[in-house]
């Protein structure tokens, strides 16, 4: 008889790569993540690290210095950082993503031109669609990129919530070329827009291209939030994603496409903190007492318990399955969607859960739980609110079962 593998089964390079991440997490995250997001300050001996274990280029063939693995083990390394600390797997995101979209949508210059370089960490990207008046509804942005001569695109306008959005090279962000276009997303295109990491106003080839200071946040600190300001930055017709024949007018379908992936990468945060907010339950129900007794044997408290075990299992299975997918090149839109909306959802229950089985320490710093409760509820806005997922879901639910 067949025996169906089972979601969770990891290949031994799984097993031995996401055992090598949580060692890492345990030793070099966890125990310094408070004074990073204490301070809210960018956790560098922690990414230096990251680059030596190879982890700005999981997913990036081989033949441009990365791993060259699959989404799947992506998710479970993520996984693995994110049960550390949700900062650290900010740090690669939206790396991940930029290095996604040069794989699927870059000439082969531009792959060369970046790919290496991102493999090793020395430079990393930023992605860039939220403005300061839309998120949701992205073919509503304003920033605009008009040509200028033969061979450059001048870029103004302004983006927001841009992650990794000083320290970072290069943003791959979406501008608007065609604003008569109809429908509107055909008028929209990504430009690979490179600047001088670290610096707030950019000069020389870069000018025009402006880093207002971070964003103060609830959570989510040490990994820097900035806006963008760009003012008659002159980018190459070149660093159109795809090339300026391919790739003009076609900003708004490659971001989507990696939106997909985004959404599994956030997904595999929402088990990560999901899980950290459930071992840390485990451990301190079983070490406070009342009325005689480990709260852990409280009834009320084990159903607490379970319920955050049985979600935090929930929304392992449905991401690994929306990666499985992607992996296969099936379609995964509504697969993503549905992993992105439970599993950050189910990061933000198991981290009240928890929060509450901590009584009053869940409330001070000196506890680890505190922190959780600051970053969980990122997850459910970024790469698409809940309400939003849940539109993709509906949509693609009808879609497939159309009468
Ligand atoms: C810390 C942080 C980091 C981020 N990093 C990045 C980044 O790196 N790059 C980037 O481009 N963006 C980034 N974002 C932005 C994020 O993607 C947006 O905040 C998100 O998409 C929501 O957009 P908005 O904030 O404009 O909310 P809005 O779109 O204004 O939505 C406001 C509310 O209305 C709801 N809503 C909107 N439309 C509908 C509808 N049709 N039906 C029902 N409800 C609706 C939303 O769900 C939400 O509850 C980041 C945000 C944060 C907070």
């Amino acid at each position: 008889m067949a025996i169906a593998t089972s979601y969770t089964e990891k290949t031994d390079e799984q097993k031995a790569i996401c055992e090598m991440v949580r060692q890492f997490a345990d030793e070099q995250i966890i125990p310094n993540a408070e004074h990073y997001d204490h301070e809210d300050i960018f956790p560098e001996p922690i990414v230096e690290q990251m680059k030596e274990l190879g982890l700005f280029g999981v997913t990036i063939p081989e033949e441009y210095g990365g791993m060259g693995l699959d989404l799947t083990t992506y998710a479970m390394i993520v996984e693995e950082l994110s049960r550390g600390w949700i900062s650290i797997s900010g740090i690669v995101n939206t790396h991940f993503i930029g290095s996604y979209l040069l794989m699927k949508f870059g000439t082969a210059e531009q792959k060369q031109q970046y790919l290496p370089r991102m493999a090793t960490g020395e430079i990393r990207a930023a992605f860039s669609l939220s403005e300061p008046e839309c998120g949701s509804d992205v073919q509503a942005i304003k920033a605009s990129a008009k040509k200028v001569d033969d061979d450059r695109y001048e870029i103004n306008g302004q983006k927001m919530w841009v992650t990794n959005g000083l320290l970072s090279s290069l943003v791959f962000v979406l501008v608007k070329t065609d604003p008569a276009a109809q429908p509107k997303y055909k008028g929209m295109t990504c430009f690979i827009a490179e600047k001088e990491p670290g610096v707030s106003e950019n000069t020389g080839e870069y000018a025009g291209f402006m880093v207002p200071p971070k964003i103060k946040k609830l959570g989510y600190k040490g990994v820097e939030s900035t806006e963008l300001v760009f003012d008659g930055y002159r980018c190459p017709a070149q660093n159109i994603l795809g090339g300026e024949e391919a790739g003009l007018g076609q900003g708004f379908v490659q971001m989507m496409d990696a939106l997909e992936v985004g959404r599994v990468n956030v997904a595999a945060r929402g088990v990560g903190i999901a899980q950290r907010a459930l071992e840390l339950a485990l451990r301190y129900s079983q070490e406070r007492r009342t009325f005689g007794k480990q709260i852990a044997q409280h009834q009320a408290i084990q159903f607490k318990l379970a319920d955050m075990a049985t979600q935090v299992d929930a929304a392992r299975l449905l991401t690994i399955r929306a990666a499985r997918l992607k992996d296969a090149g099936e379609r995964s839109d509504l697969e993503a969607g549905m992993a992105k909306l439970f599993a950050s959802e189910a990061g933000r229950f198991c981290v009240e859960e928890s929060f509450r089985i901590h009584g009053g320490y869940g409330y001070s710093k000196e506890y680890e739980i505190e922190r959780l409760y600051r970053d969980a509820p990122l997850l459910l806005i970024g790469e698409g609110t809940s309400e939003i997922q849940r539109m993709v879901i509906g949509r693609t639910l009808l879609q497939r079962h159309k009468i």
